[in-house]
């Protein structure tokens, strides 16, 4: 069995504040050991229902470079480091069976949700078909377009409701802390955390939930909300773009990995000084 474990900071036990996601603090320093054990705890269950297991584990917040590679379980392989094409979901392919999802945040402007966002503070929204999508649920359908279904996601929870609702009710989740604002949450104990998390693992690789790949109609239109004119000015820059409104821009791709590919180049695009 293939699996591949997406893994992000913000939702993980514990962690409430962007200084503990933002290299260079001392709390930062204690979060990214967090992470790299809550990770270590999803490939310990993957490989406890099955010893034959091929486990990728990405790091997916911020520079890619937080899961300290040697305190990985070591059954996995870890992929790292930054730019790469497909983001958070780059090497995901049809020859994944499971897609995992660990540290998970809410989408942009999730009320009570520690840290939420979707994948810059300067993008307010994702809309497709009029429905807003977060990391969560645009991460799913990369997965989906490869037909790799989404089988467990692990945060607080609002993060838990969001892959009810985009995943379906069959999804396994694992609600690790319940944020009270965006910088506040009142969390389990790390070593609880982890035994929770190798449990749903364990289990959602052993007998999957019949959660079904999260597959998009294409070609598909993405919507972009941006913080500010100057952004959406930046963005509608972008072959086939169209502007909507002073901070609003609209691209269509035939396909959805396609798309998602440009949702890239905004993100990047939205970290430009201005
Ligand atoms: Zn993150």
């Amino acid at each position: 069995m293939r699996v591949f474990v997406a893994v992000d900071i913000e939702g993980v036990a514990g962690v409430v504040h962007s200084q503990e996601g933002a290299p260079g603090n001392p709390e930062y320093e204690r979060a990214r050991r967090l992470m790299t054990a809550e990770a270590s705890a999803v490939v310990a269950g993957i490989f406890d229902a099955d010893p034959n297991a091929d486990v990728t584990v990405a790091d997916v917040h911020g520079p890619y470079r937080n899961i300290i590679p040697e305190e990985l379980d070591e059954r996995a392989r870890l992929s790292r480091g930054k730019p790469r094409m497909y983001g958070m979901m780059h090497g995901i392919d049809r020859d994944y069976d499971l897609a995992m999802f660990a540290g998970v945040h809410g989408r942009a402007g999730s009320g009570s949700s520690v840290l939420s966002h979707t994948f810059t503070g300067t993008i307010l929204d994702v809309r497709i078909e009029g429905k807003s999508y977060g990391e969560l649920g645009l991460n799913a359908a990369m997965a989906g377009a490869y037909d790799v279904p989404v089988v467990l996601v692990a945060g607080d929870q609002t993060v838990v409701e969001e892959a009810r609702e985009t995943l379906g009710e069959t999804v396994t989740t694992v609600q690790l802390k319940e944020s009270v604002a965006h910088l506040s949450s009142e969390s389990v104990h790390p070593i609880l955390a982890r035994k929770l998390l190798r449990e749903a693992a364990a289990e959602a690789a052993s007998n999957p939930p019949a959660v079904p790949p999260l597959r998009l109609a294409t070609p598909v239109t993405f919507e972009v909300e941006l913080a500010r004119p100057a952004l959406a000015d930046l963005v509608e820059m972008i072959d086939g773009s169209e502007r909507l409104d002073g901070r609003t821009v609209r691209f269509t791709r035939s396909t959805f990995p396609d798309a998602y590919r440009v949702l890239r180049l905004v993100t990047v695009l939205c970290s430009t000084p201005l």
